[in-house]
């Protein structure tokens, strides 16, 4: 028989969420911050109050727009909005502002690996309300359930891909580029676990070398880009095990529950006419002027693909190391300016890497919330590569920097760190540590090299780091031979 696994091919569809930037909701001016008092952002526009009247929000169609430059859409220039209607406890209105048949950006693609993945629309709408089920069990078994409308109407961007993805770890792939693309422009800040981006993966098989997709099952409820992986995984396999169990697969909304591993079913797949779409009469159709789309691709930064190459290619950094400096915008960010003022690059990003990284993991701090500053850690870089401090003595001035601010000159200053730049003061140091330890010199003497290392470091101690390595090596090797 045929391995199961070479039998069917996948076909994954991914329909994204992202909240956007913006410092107000999409159709009224109640903030979007996140964290406030339930049901304190909220207008009687959010709150679907009747003969209350929308009005479009210009910030969210710039980062709509920015995104569809970014995956290469089309960026309409007639668009407009529609209502999706349903009830539900957490939408106000029992409707929801969408957009249908006319989306802001279409017939995009993002390239994965050697794959490009088409991006159907991005279109955007405003956010429902939190349901917040109380009581012990959670959803099932809780008594009641509040609501919290500070989200409704905060902007989403609807990012649909077509059916291009063919495994779970490309989904996962396409997922971690998006969340990296719309970090870098600004318009999401791209949490999954908060759920400011979410997504929902179509998920469906068919026997290899079939034209017909197969029917499709649609998970939600995936909160990080494990929970995406795994809950394909999943869904591919009861797939799997349903069509060669002779069933066959029901069209649905699955959920993901991670603590169990499993997919349930959730509700039987709705219709698009079950929502009634119609054109918004609160709104007018919207136009997006060629001129201004073309100002808005003129503020487009250097995306991660192509920050990440050329730190490779023209800096010279390793592709790892490229890798992690661009996964975190705020080091790209810091050390970009770093290397524009002329800085070594690689010097650069191996203090990044090491000590600065690892000072942020220890104290729990992000970068930007230090007094590292561009200009203090290239100060820093010169004095090293000027030889007037050591690499050791660079450590203890970088924890200073970072906690304090200052310029690493008037730290050395006062602290009396710089080299020693007198060589007298250095023999005389040599001949006494070469004087106090007759035993290691006998060492030396009989041929065991290696004591040569214990010596550099007792001089070392003595100077507190403070001598040139170089100038001691050649120093004692004269001593310990006289
Ligand atoms: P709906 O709006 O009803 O969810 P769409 O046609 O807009 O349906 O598709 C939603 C998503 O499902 C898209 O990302 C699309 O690529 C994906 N999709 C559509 N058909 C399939 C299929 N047979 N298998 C997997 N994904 C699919
Ligand atoms: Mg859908």
């Amino acid at each position: 028989m045929e391995a199961v696994e070479t039998k069917y091919e996948v076909v994954i569809g991914l329909e994204v969420h992202a909240q956007m930037k913006t410092k107000t909701k999409i159709f009224c001016g109640s903030t979007t911050e996140f964290g406030q008092e339930h049901n304190s952002q909220v207008c009687p526009v959010c709150l679907g109050y009747p003969g209350v009247l929308p009005v479009l929000n210009k910030e969210v169609v710039r980062m709509a727009v920015l995104t569809g430059l970014a995956l290469n859409c089309e960026i309409a220039e007639y668009s407009k909005f529609d209502r999706k209607q349903y009830f539900y406890p957490d939408l106000p209105k029992n409707y929801q502002i969408s957009q249908y048949d006319m989306p802001i950006c279409k017939d995009g693609w993002l390239q994965i690996g050697e794959k490009k993945i088409r991006i159907n629309r991005i279109h955007m709408e405003e956010d429902a309300g939190k349901l917040i089920h109380a009581g012990a069990a959670g959803l099932a078994g809780s008594s009641y359930s509040l609501v919290d409308y500070n989200r409704t109407g905060i902007p989403l961007m609807e990012i649909v891909s077509e059916p291009d993805i063919s495994s779970a770890e490309e989904a996962r792939a396409y997922m971690e580029a998006l969340r990296e693309i719309v970090r870098y422009l600004g318009v999401c800040d791209g949490n999954l676990e908060e759920g400011s981006l979410r997504c929902d993966a179509n998920i469906s098989i068919r026997p290899v070398g079939q034209k017909e997709y197969g029917t499709r099952a649609e998970v939600k409820n995936m909160n990080s880009f494990k929970a995406l992986q795994h809950a394909i995984e999943y869904e591919i396999n009861r797939q799997v095990d349903i069509i060669e169990a002779g069933g066959k697969v029901i069209q649905e909304t699955r959920l993901w529950n991670d603590e169990k591993g499993i997919t349930s079913s959730m509700r039987s797949k709705e219709e698009a006419h079950d929502y009634r779409y119609f054109p918004e009469p609160d709104l007018v159709p919207m136009k997006v002027d060629k001129e201004w789309v073309e100002q808005i691709k003129q503020t487009m930064p250097e995306l991660p693909v192509a920050k990440r190459n050329r730190y490779i290619t023209e800096l010279g950094l390793s592709e790892y190391d490229a890798g992690v400096l661009v996964d975190s915008i705020e080091m790209a960010i810091f050390f970009d300016e770093v290397v524009t003022s002329g800085s070594n690059a690689k010097a650069a990003s191996n203090w990044l890497m090491g000590d600065i990284t690892a000072y942020l993991k220890e104290n729990k701090v992000k970068l930007t919330d230090t007094n590292l500053t561009a200009k203090n850690f290239m100060e820093m870089l010169d004095l090293i590569a000027k030889g007037a401090i050591s690499k050791n003595i660079a450590k203890t001035i970088l924890v200073q920097l970072i906690e304090k601010g200052g310029t690493a000159q008037d730290i050395v200053k006062e602290q009396g760190l710089s080299m020693i730049s007198d060589d007298s003061t250095i023999r005389d140091i040599v001949v006494k540590v070469v004087a106090d330890n007759p035993k290691e010199v006998e060492k030396f003497k009989a041929g065991k090299k290696q004591v040569l290392g214990f010596f550099v470091g007792q001089v070392m101690k003595e100077t507190k780091g403070r001598a040139k390595p170089d100038v001691v090596n050649k120093m004692l090797v004269e001593e310990l031979n006289k």
